[in-house]
């Protein structure tokens, strides 16, 4: 069992200042003992220095041995067992058996990606052949390959302490393309941090890679996270949190000097529509399973089915009702931090005011505490299609449902829609007609399109979508979750008349890593 140091990892270095702050245990609502340092401006400076300087090295690394560093780093993850899902459970108040899952999908992604990139398509290799007797100009011989960014700075998710946060999806995708990684811990489980930023100390030195390659910068303090994000040695970010965090920061990537891609994974609320021929055979066993969906990780998902969009009439009443009864079943869970709680019960109270809606159940008020218990308000189409307000997302188990006059008005809904994560129908095979007319409009609005399930729970795969167009992201090109997140860490580069010899092995004629490649427009694996 290692003890917590309350150190940050930079450059190889385990070091602290005189700043301190704890973490909060939500279920007790008291601190946890260890005091983590605050990182400072200077320290910032010295993890992304030592990234820069480590760029080079990493990106020129041999795909194997890239591979083999994300395999160790899942290994020595792996060998902390159960330290690590007990440090996150008393920071976070996440069941035990969900952070064992979590510990999994982690391994299985750094693992995922070890295997893809050995693959070598990621490259996205393209030959156009010279062709000196071409009139009336001869044609060049023309190669490119995606190559890393450069040092990314990577935000912990409050959510997901470790399938998205130091070694989560995006640090996994950002050292999978050849990246140095910085990371800001999630203030609210600094101690899940330095466990797993400990595994990959342990792999940088097993493997002999420059010590700058990853660095992990523990605080709780907005200037923290500007310095990083501001700072010129960066060259890209990942974020999942909030609207208001990530925009601010976006809009400070997008104003420096040399302005730097932002991928953030911000708000939404995953509407469901429900198709009348489906409600008439299942409004009530749809009613628990959403209601189930609404409250599994106390809402805490950036996948929850927050909306329902659904056709007044007795099958909704059914549905309505059954809802309503599982949602009351659901006793009061810590959520995870007591801000978070804190916006929560702001956001219900703002529903509350609001004229355009019902409320149908809303928890008592629990100021001081972590602890929330689900809401469910009702909208009228009308007045959902006039008040944009009802589209923000109300992070935790609150949904809202609106009713619809018609189906046509359910398409006005979908049409009015920002930009989602996901969007869901549950249809029968009598719903067609209505399903053709909506999917082309929802797919329009989010970045995955989902029929007859819910939204919670996101397969780590290759044609997985884990983004949207504005506000689900600040990428509508990009994905956080899958094999084509590696994609937001690389950029393509062109190589004209370059000798074979001192081309990158991907585009050399005899192509000694095997890698498939586009050669004048047919893909081919074998030498030219
Ligand atoms: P957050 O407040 O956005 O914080 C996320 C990270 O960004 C933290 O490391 C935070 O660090 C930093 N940060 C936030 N605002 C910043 C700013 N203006 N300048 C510099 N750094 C900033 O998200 P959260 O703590 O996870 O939860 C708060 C709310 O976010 C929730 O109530 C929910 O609405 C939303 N949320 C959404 C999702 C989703 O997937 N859609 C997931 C989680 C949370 P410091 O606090 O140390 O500054």
């Amino acid at each position: 069992m290692t003890s917590l140091t309350g150190q940050h990892y930079i450059a190889g270095q385990w070091v602290e200042n005189d700043d301190f702050f704890q973490s909060f245990n939500p279920k007790t609502s008291e601190h946890n003992p260890t005091r983590f340092s605050n990182a400072t401006s200077a320290q910032v400076n010295d993890a992304v220095v030592a990234a820069t300087e480590a760029a080079s090295q990493f990106a020129n690394l041999s795909i194997a041995d890239r591979a083999a560093f994300l395999r160790k780093i899942a290994d020595e993850i792996e060998v902390c067992g159960d330290q690590i899902t007990e440090t996150a459970h008393a920071e976070t108040a996440l069941p035990i058996p969900r952070l064992e899952g979590e510990r999994g999908r982690t391994l299985n992604q750094l693992r995922f990606f070890a295997n893809w990139i050995e693959e070598g398509s990621w490259l996205d290799a393209r030959i156009d052949q010279a062709d000196p007797e071409r009139t009336p100009l001869a044609k060049p011989d023309i190669r490119t390959q995606n190559q890393p960014l450069g040092p990314v700075a990577i935000f912990g998710a409050s959510n997901f302490p470790l399938a998205f946060s130091t070694a989560g999806g995006d640090t996994a995708s950002a050292l999978a393309a050849g990246c140095p990684v910085v990371v800001k811990s999630h203030p609210a489980h600094p101690g899940t941090s330095e466990l797993v930023a400990g595994a990959i100390a342990r792999a940088i030195q097993h493997c002999r890679l420059p010590a700058g390659v990853f660095s992990l910068l523990q605080g709780n303090s907005h200037s923290l996270g500007a310095a990083l994000v501001s700072h010129p040695g960066i060259k890209a970010v990942g974020f999942t949190g909030s609207l208001a965090g990530g925009r601010a920061l976006y809009d400070l990537a997008t104003r420096r000097k040399e302005p730097i891609p932002f991928f953030g994974e911000l708000g939404s609320i995953n509407p469901v529509f429900l198709l009348p021929h489906n409600l008439s055979h299942k409004a009530s066993a749809i009613g628990e399973a959403w209601a189930q969906s609404l409250t599994l990780g106390v809402g805490q998902f950036c996948t929850n089915p927050g909306v329902i969009v659904t056709l007044a009439g007795d099958n909704y009443d059914t549905f309505k009702n059954r809802a309503v009864e599982t949602l009351k079943q659901t006793s009061a869970q810590p959520m995870l931090t007591e801000q978070i709680a804190g916006h929560y019960y702001s956001g219900i109270s703002q529903l509350n005011k609001n004229p355009n809606l019902r409320c149908l159940l809303a928890p008592q008020d629990s100021v001081g505490s972590c602890f929330s218990a689900p809401a469910l308000f009702e909208c009228d189409a009308t007045n959902w299609l006039t008040d944009p307000t009802l589209q923000d997302e109300t992070f935790g188990p609150c949904a809202i449902i609106v009713v619809c006059q018609s189906v046509d008005q359910m398409l006005q809904v979908a049409t009015g829609l920002s930009g989602q994560l996901t969007a869901t129908l549950h249809m029968a095979p009598e719903d067609n007609d209505e399903a053709q007319s909506l999917i082309p409009l929802l797919s329009e609005k989010a970045g995955r399109v989902l029929i007859n399930s819910f939204p919670t729970g996101v397969e780590v795969c290759h044609s997985m979508v884990h983004g949207g167009p504005y506000p689900a992201s600040t990428n509508a090109q990009s994905t956080s979750v899958g094999t084509l997140a590696i994609r937001r860490f690389l950029r393509p580069v062109c190589y004209q008349d370059v000798p074979d010899k001192l081309l990158p092995p991907a585009l050399q004629n005899s192509n000694p890593l095997n890698i498939t490649r586009l050669i004048d427009g047919a893909y081919r694996g074998d030498a030219l």
